[in-house]
Protein backbone atom coordinates (compact mmCIF):
# COMPACT_ATOMS: atom_id res chain seq x y z
CA UNK A 1 0.00 0.00 0.00
CA UNK A 2 2.79 2.65 0.87
CA UNK A 3 4.75 1.56 -2.18
CA UNK A 4 1.82 2.14 -4.47
CA UNK A 5 1.14 5.53 -2.48
CA UNK A 6 4.92 6.68 -2.99
CA UNK A 7 4.67 5.60 -6.87
CA UNK A 8 1.72 7.88 -7.13
CA UNK A 9 2.94 10.38 -4.88
CA UNK A 10 6.19 10.64 -7.52
CA UNK A 11 3.18 10.97 -10.36
CA UNK A 12 1.28 13.96 -8.91
CA UNK A 13 4.95 15.43 -8.91
CA UNK A 14 5.15 15.24 -12.79
CA UNK A 15 1.35 16.92 -13.40
CA UNK A 16 0.08 13.10 -13.62
CA UNK A 17 -3.42 12.69 -11.02
CA UNK A 18 -1.54 10.45 -8.59
CA UNK A 19 -4.81 8.05 -7.99
CA UNK A 20 -3.73 6.37 -4.60
CA UNK A 21 -1.71 9.37 -2.70
CA UNK A 22 -3.60 10.72 -0.32
CA UNK A 23 -2.07 13.63 2.17
CA UNK A 24 -3.32 12.14 5.14
CA UNK A 25 -1.92 8.77 7.23
CA UNK A 26 -2.71 7.17 10.08
CA UNK A 27 0.11 4.47 11.32
CA UNK A 28 -1.52 2.31 14.21
CA UNK A 29 -0.36 -0.67 15.88
CA UNK A 30 0.99 -1.72 19.43
CA UNK A 31 4.08 -0.38 21.19
CA UNK A 32 7.22 -1.94 19.30
CA UNK A 33 4.82 -2.88 16.00
CA UNK A 34 7.06 -0.36 13.90
CA UNK A 35 5.18 2.22 13.75
CA UNK A 36 7.52 5.65 13.33
CA UNK A 37 10.00 3.47 11.45
CA UNK A 38 7.26 2.65 8.75
CA UNK A 39 6.28 6.49 8.30
CA UNK A 40 9.62 6.89 8.57
CA UNK A 41 10.65 4.90 6.25
CA UNK A 42 7.37 6.08 3.65
CA UNK A 43 8.42 9.87 4.16
CA UNK A 44 11.64 8.69 2.28
CA UNK A 45 10.35 6.64 0.02
CA UNK A 46 8.05 10.74 -0.65
CA UNK A 47 11.01 12.52 -0.39
CA UNK A 48 13.70 10.86 -2.26
CA UNK A 49 13.83 10.87 -6.12
CA UNK A 50 14.17 7.03 -6.59
CA UNK A 51 11.32 6.42 -4.37
CA UNK A 52 13.23 5.91 -0.80
CA UNK A 53 16.52 4.02 -1.66
CA UNK A 54 18.00 4.06 1.42
CA UNK A 55 21.09 4.76 0.23
CA UNK A 56 21.30 8.82 -0.82
CA UNK A 57 21.87 11.87 1.22
CA UNK A 58 17.90 12.71 1.27
CA UNK A 59 16.69 9.24 2.39
CA UNK A 60 19.56 9.29 5.38
CA UNK A 61 18.61 12.80 6.19
CA UNK A 62 15.05 11.36 6.59
CA UNK A 63 16.15 8.38 8.59
CA UNK A 64 18.17 10.59 11.08
CA UNK A 65 15.22 13.70 11.37
CA UNK A 66 17.79 16.72 9.34
CA UNK A 67 15.58 17.04 5.85
CA UNK A 68 14.48 20.03 5.47
CA UNK A 69 10.98 19.25 4.08
CA UNK A 70 10.14 16.79 6.61
CA UNK A 71 9.23 17.67 10.52
CA UNK A 72 9.36 15.21 13.28
CA UNK A 73 6.97 16.19 15.88
CA UNK A 74 7.26 13.95 19.02
CA UNK A 75 5.86 14.88 21.58
CA UNK A 76 7.66 14.61 25.14
CA UNK A 77 5.58 15.50 27.82
CA UNK A 78 2.14 14.00 29.02
CA UNK A 79 0.04 15.84 26.06
CA UNK A 80 0.84 18.25 22.81
CA UNK A 81 -1.19 21.45 23.20
CA UNK A 82 -2.93 23.96 21.00
CA UNK A 83 0.21 26.77 20.77
CA UNK A 84 2.26 23.87 19.78
CA UNK A 85 -0.04 22.68 16.90
CA UNK A 86 -0.34 25.84 15.51
CA UNK A 87 2.77 26.80 15.18
CA UNK A 88 3.58 22.98 13.49
CA UNK A 89 0.27 23.68 11.68
CA UNK A 90 1.78 27.18 10.10
CA UNK A 91 4.96 25.30 9.02
CA UNK A 92 3.65 22.33 7.59
CA UNK A 93 2.21 25.07 5.30
CA UNK A 94 4.63 26.13 3.07
CA UNK A 95 6.14 24.79 0.14
CA UNK A 96 8.52 21.88 -0.04
CA UNK A 97 12.30 23.66 0.24
CA UNK A 98 13.26 20.90 -2.12
CA UNK A 99 10.46 20.86 -4.27
CA UNK A 100 8.58 17.44 -3.75
CA UNK A 101 6.42 17.25 -0.45
CA UNK A 102 6.63 18.46 3.04
CA UNK A 103 6.27 15.97 5.07
CA UNK A 104 4.94 16.24 9.39
CA UNK A 105 5.67 12.47 11.09
CA UNK A 106 3.61 13.12 14.15
CA UNK A 107 4.50 10.55 16.65
CA UNK A 108 2.14 9.82 19.40
CA UNK A 109 -0.07 12.09 17.88
CA UNK A 110 -2.73 10.44 20.62
CA UNK A 111 -1.06 12.60 23.27
CA UNK A 112 -2.75 15.73 21.24
CA UNK A 113 -5.05 17.65 23.74
CA UNK A 114 -9.03 18.15 22.30
CA UNK A 115 -8.00 21.93 21.57
CA UNK A 116 -4.82 20.69 19.41
CA UNK A 117 -6.71 17.79 17.62
CA UNK A 118 -9.76 20.14 16.33
CA UNK A 119 -6.95 22.51 15.08
CA UNK A 120 -5.31 19.19 13.46
CA UNK A 121 -8.89 18.64 11.98
CA UNK A 122 -8.79 21.60 10.25
CA UNK A 123 -5.13 21.74 9.00
CA UNK A 124 -5.96 18.00 7.60
CA UNK A 125 -9.40 19.19 6.07
CA UNK A 126 -7.93 22.25 4.20
CA UNK A 127 -4.57 20.67 3.10
CA UNK A 128 -1.90 22.70 1.37
CA UNK A 129 -1.45 20.83 -1.66
CA UNK A 130 1.98 19.74 -1.18
CA UNK A 131 2.05 18.88 2.38
CA UNK A 132 1.57 15.40 4.13
CA UNK A 133 0.82 14.34 7.06
CA UNK A 134 2.30 10.62 9.18
CA UNK A 135 -0.49 10.50 12.24
CA UNK A 136 1.14 7.57 14.56
CA UNK A 137 -1.00 6.31 17.51
CA UNK A 138 -1.36 2.97 19.04
CA UNK A 139 -4.88 2.18 18.13
CA UNK A 140 -7.45 4.63 15.36
CA UNK A 141 -9.89 4.54 18.54
CA UNK A 142 -6.85 7.16 20.48
CA UNK A 143 -7.57 9.71 17.87
CA UNK A 144 -10.93 12.16 17.40
CA UNK A 145 -13.30 9.97 14.85
CA UNK A 146 -13.25 13.12 12.93
CA UNK A 147 -9.83 13.04 12.25
CA UNK A 148 -9.34 9.24 12.00
CA UNK A 149 -11.57 9.19 9.15
CA UNK A 150 -9.96 11.73 7.17
CA UNK A 151 -6.96 9.66 7.04
CA UNK A 152 -6.05 6.49 5.93
CA UNK A 153 -5.44 3.41 8.33
CA UNK A 154 -2.24 1.45 8.00
CA UNK A 155 -2.47 -0.97 10.38
CA UNK A 156 0.85 -3.10 11.78
CA UNK A 157 1.20 -6.32 14.43
CA UNK A 158 3.15 -7.29 16.91
CA UNK A 159 6.06 -9.17 15.04
CA UNK A 160 6.44 -12.60 15.84
CA UNK A 161 9.77 -13.51 18.80
CA UNK A 162 11.41 -15.23 15.63
CA UNK A 163 11.47 -11.65 13.62
CA UNK A 164 12.42 -10.07 16.81
CA UNK A 165 14.89 -12.12 17.39
CA UNK A 166 16.35 -12.02 13.72
CA UNK A 167 16.39 -7.99 13.22
CA UNK A 168 18.80 -8.45 16.62
CA UNK A 169 20.59 -10.68 14.90
CA UNK A 170 21.28 -9.24 11.52
CA UNK A 171 21.41 -5.85 12.39
CA UNK A 172 22.86 -5.28 15.79
CA UNK A 173 24.98 -8.15 15.71
CA UNK A 174 23.43 -9.65 19.15
CA UNK A 175 24.44 -13.50 19.37
CA UNK A 176 21.22 -15.28 18.49
CA UNK A 177 20.79 -17.14 22.06
CA UNK A 178 20.71 -13.33 23.28
CA UNK A 179 18.59 -12.07 20.67
CA UNK A 180 16.40 -14.83 21.45
CA UNK A 181 16.05 -14.38 24.83
CA UNK A 182 15.84 -10.39 24.29
CA UNK A 183 12.62 -11.13 21.72
CA UNK A 184 10.39 -13.74 24.30
CA UNK A 185 11.20 -11.15 27.10
CA UNK A 186 9.58 -8.23 25.38
CA UNK A 187 6.51 -9.36 24.17
CA UNK A 188 7.92 -8.59 20.55
CA UNK A 189 8.62 -5.09 21.14
CA UNK A 190 11.77 -4.49 19.05
CA UNK A 191 13.28 -1.43 20.96
CA UNK A 192 12.88 -3.08 24.55
CA UNK A 193 14.49 -5.99 23.18
CA UNK A 194 16.98 -4.27 21.94
CA UNK A 195 17.61 -2.69 25.11
CA UNK A 196 17.64 -5.54 26.89
CA UNK A 197 20.11 -7.57 24.98
CA UNK A 198 22.51 -4.59 24.86
CA UNK A 199 22.34 -2.38 28.72
CA UNK A 200 23.13 -4.82 31.85
CA UNK A 201 21.46 -2.11 33.96
CA UNK A 202 17.98 -3.05 31.91
CA UNK A 203 18.48 -6.71 32.38
CA UNK A 204 19.60 -5.82 36.13
CA UNK A 205 16.00 -4.06 36.51
CA UNK A 206 13.91 -6.29 34.40
CA UNK A 207 15.36 -9.05 37.01
CA UNK A 208 14.21 -6.68 40.19
CA UNK A 209 11.23 -6.14 39.15
CA UNK A 210 10.64 -9.72 38.21
CA UNK A 211 11.65 -10.92 41.73
CA UNK A 212 8.71 -8.92 43.12
CA UNK A 213 6.32 -11.51 42.50
CA UNK A 214 8.34 -14.35 44.95
CA UNK A 215 8.77 -11.73 47.86
CA UNK A 216 5.00 -10.77 48.22
CA UNK A 217 4.10 -13.06 51.35
CA UNK A 218 3.26 -9.89 53.98
CA UNK A 219 1.86 -6.57 53.97
CA UNK A 220 4.73 -5.44 54.71
CA UNK A 221 6.63 -6.93 52.09
CA UNK A 222 4.13 -5.61 49.77
CA UNK A 223 4.49 -1.81 50.91
CA UNK A 224 8.09 -2.27 51.03
CA UNK A 225 8.03 -3.59 47.30
CA UNK A 226 6.14 -0.88 46.00
CA UNK A 227 8.35 1.52 47.53
CA UNK A 228 11.24 0.39 46.19
CA UNK A 229 9.65 0.01 42.17
CA UNK A 230 8.15 3.20 42.63
CA UNK A 231 12.00 4.47 43.97
CA UNK A 232 13.89 3.07 40.81
CA UNK A 233 11.59 4.49 38.41
CA UNK A 234 11.88 7.83 39.89
CA UNK A 235 15.60 7.23 39.86
CA UNK A 236 15.61 6.16 36.15
CA UNK A 237 13.53 8.81 35.44
CA UNK A 238 15.47 11.53 36.87
CA UNK A 239 18.67 10.33 35.67
CA UNK A 240 17.39 10.50 32.14
CA UNK A 241 15.68 14.21 32.74
CA UNK A 242 18.74 15.55 34.34
CA UNK A 243 20.62 14.76 31.05
CA UNK A 244 18.27 16.19 28.70
CA UNK A 245 17.18 19.03 30.76
CA UNK A 246 20.43 20.49 30.91
CA UNK A 247 21.55 20.42 27.17
CA UNK A 248 18.09 22.14 26.63
CA UNK A 249 18.74 24.65 29.18
CA UNK A 250 22.55 25.61 28.24
CA UNK A 251 21.03 25.83 24.54
CA UNK A 252 17.91 27.87 25.10
CA UNK A 253 20.32 30.44 27.51
CA UNK A 254 23.32 30.37 24.73
CA UNK A 255 20.37 31.37 22.28
CA UNK A 256 19.20 34.32 24.51
CA UNK A 257 23.28 35.47 24.52
CA UNK A 258 23.58 34.66 28.21
CA UNK A 259 27.18 34.05 29.00
CA UNK A 260 28.47 37.16 26.75
CA UNK A 261 28.99 40.66 28.41
CA UNK A 262 24.95 41.34 28.09
CA UNK A 263 26.29 44.92 26.79
CA UNK A 264 23.82 45.85 24.22
CA UNK A 265 21.04 43.11 24.40
CA UNK A 266 17.83 44.41 23.31
CA UNK A 267 15.48 44.49 26.73
CA UNK A 268 13.00 42.41 24.66
CA UNK A 269 15.27 39.80 23.72
CA UNK A 270 16.20 39.34 27.44
CA UNK A 271 12.23 39.29 28.50
CA UNK A 272 11.48 36.88 25.58
CA UNK A 273 14.35 34.69 27.16
CA UNK A 274 12.90 34.51 30.39
CA UNK A 275 9.62 33.87 28.76
CA UNK A 276 10.93 30.89 26.75
CA UNK A 277 12.84 29.83 29.96
CA UNK A 278 9.76 29.13 31.80
CA UNK A 279 7.96 27.69 28.70
CA UNK A 280 11.16 25.34 28.60
CA UNK A 281 10.87 24.43 32.36
CA UNK A 282 7.03 23.52 32.04
CA UNK A 283 7.87 21.23 29.12
CA UNK A 284 10.65 19.77 31.17
CA UNK A 285 8.42 19.09 34.24
CA UNK A 286 6.08 17.51 32.23
CA UNK A 287 8.57 15.31 30.19
CA UNK A 288 10.23 14.18 33.66
CA UNK A 289 6.34 12.79 35.09
CA UNK A 290 5.69 11.34 31.92
CA UNK A 291 9.35 9.61 32.22
CA UNK A 292 8.61 8.15 35.21
CA UNK A 293 5.56 6.65 34.33
CA UNK A 294 6.79 5.33 31.66
CA UNK A 295 9.50 3.52 33.67
CA UNK A 296 7.07 2.08 36.16
CA UNK A 297 4.50 1.13 33.19
CA UNK A 298 7.18 -0.88 31.63
CA UNK A 299 7.81 -2.50 34.50
CA UNK A 300 3.87 -3.41 35.02
CA UNK A 301 4.03 -5.03 31.85
CA UNK A 302 6.68 -7.11 32.91
CA UNK A 303 4.60 -7.89 35.92
CA UNK A 304 1.68 -8.84 33.07
CA UNK A 305 3.98 -11.20 31.06
CA UNK A 306 5.23 -12.71 34.44
CA UNK A 307 1.68 -13.89 35.60
CA UNK A 308 0.36 -14.62 31.82
CA UNK A 309 3.13 -17.53 31.87
CA UNK A 310 1.62 -18.16 35.42
CA UNK A 311 -1.74 -19.43 33.78
CA UNK A 312 0.02 -20.46 30.66
CA UNK A 313 2.00 -22.89 33.06
CA UNK A 314 -1.41 -23.56 35.21
CA UNK A 315 -3.57 -24.31 32.04
CA UNK A 316 -1.18 -26.45 30.29
CA UNK A 317 -1.98 -24.38 27.48
CA UNK A 318 1.49 -24.86 24.82
CA UNK A 319 2.74 -21.20 24.11
CA UNK A 320 6.15 -19.94 24.21
CA UNK A 321 6.86 -18.57 27.98
CA UNK A 322 7.79 -15.06 27.63
CA UNK A 323 9.98 -15.81 31.13
CA UNK A 324 11.10 -18.97 29.92
CA UNK A 325 14.25 -18.26 32.37
CA UNK A 326 12.65 -17.85 35.35
CA UNK A 327 10.89 -21.63 34.82
CA UNK A 328 11.59 -21.90 38.57
CA UNK A 329 9.69 -19.59 39.66
CA UNK A 330 6.43 -19.69 37.32
CA UNK A 331 6.23 -23.47 38.44
CA UNK A 332 6.34 -22.25 42.59
CA UNK A 333 3.60 -19.63 41.80
CA UNK A 334 1.64 -21.67 39.67
CA UNK A 335 1.49 -24.79 41.98
CA UNK A 336 0.49 -22.27 44.94
CA UNK A 337 -2.31 -20.59 43.13
CA UNK A 338 -5.15 -20.77 41.39
CA UNK A 339 -6.11 -20.01 37.36
CA UNK A 340 -8.44 -17.39 38.87
CA UNK A 341 -6.35 -16.11 41.40
CA UNK A 342 -3.80 -15.76 38.69
CA UNK A 343 -6.28 -13.76 36.12
CA UNK A 344 -7.16 -11.32 39.23
CA UNK A 345 -3.78 -10.45 39.65
CA UNK A 346 -3.37 -9.73 36.01
CA UNK A 347 -6.67 -7.54 36.59
CA UNK A 348 -4.77 -5.27 39.36
CA UNK A 349 -1.97 -4.84 37.19
CA UNK A 350 -3.82 -3.54 34.28
CA UNK A 351 -5.97 -1.49 37.51
CA UNK A 352 -2.77 0.03 38.47
CA UNK A 353 -2.15 1.08 34.51
CA UNK A 354 -5.42 2.27 34.44
CA UNK A 355 -4.89 4.18 37.63
CA UNK A 356 -1.15 5.72 36.69
CA UNK A 357 -2.71 6.88 33.32
CA UNK A 358 -5.67 8.86 35.24
CA UNK A 359 -2.79 10.91 37.89
CA UNK A 360 -3.46 8.69 40.38
CA UNK A 361 -0.22 9.25 43.14
CA UNK A 362 2.29 6.46 42.20
CA UNK A 363 2.90 5.39 45.22
CA UNK A 364 -1.06 4.84 46.38
CA UNK A 365 -1.61 2.99 42.87
CA UNK A 366 1.78 1.00 43.28
CA UNK A 367 1.06 -0.38 46.54
CA UNK A 368 -2.71 -1.31 45.82
CA UNK A 369 -1.54 -3.62 43.13
CA UNK A 370 1.66 -5.16 45.12
CA UNK A 371 -1.31 -6.25 47.91
CA UNK A 372 -3.65 -7.50 45.55
CA UNK A 373 -0.43 -9.79 44.15
CA UNK A 374 0.29 -10.96 47.87
CA UNK A 375 0.54 -14.97 47.71
CA UNK A 376 -2.08 -17.25 48.75
ZN1 LIG B 1 17.06 7.79 -1.54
Amino acid sequence: MLSRAASAAAEVLTGGRGAGMTHAWLFTGPPGSGREEAARAFAAALLCPDGGCGHCDLCHQVLIGSHPDLETVRPQGLSYGVKDTRRLILRAAGAPTLGRWRVVLFEDADRATEGASNALLKAIEEPPPRTVWLLCSPAPDDMMITIRSRCRVVTLRTPTTAAVAHVLATRDGIAPDLAEFAARASGGHIERARRLALDNDVRRRREAVLSIPRTLTGVGDCVAAAEKLVKTAEEEAAAVSSVLNEAETTELRKIYGEGSSGKGLNKGLVRGGAGALKELEERQKSRATRLKRDVIDSALLDLVAFYRDVLAVQLGARVELANADLHHDLTALARASTPEGTLRRVDAIMLCRERLAANVNPQMAVEAMTLSLRRP
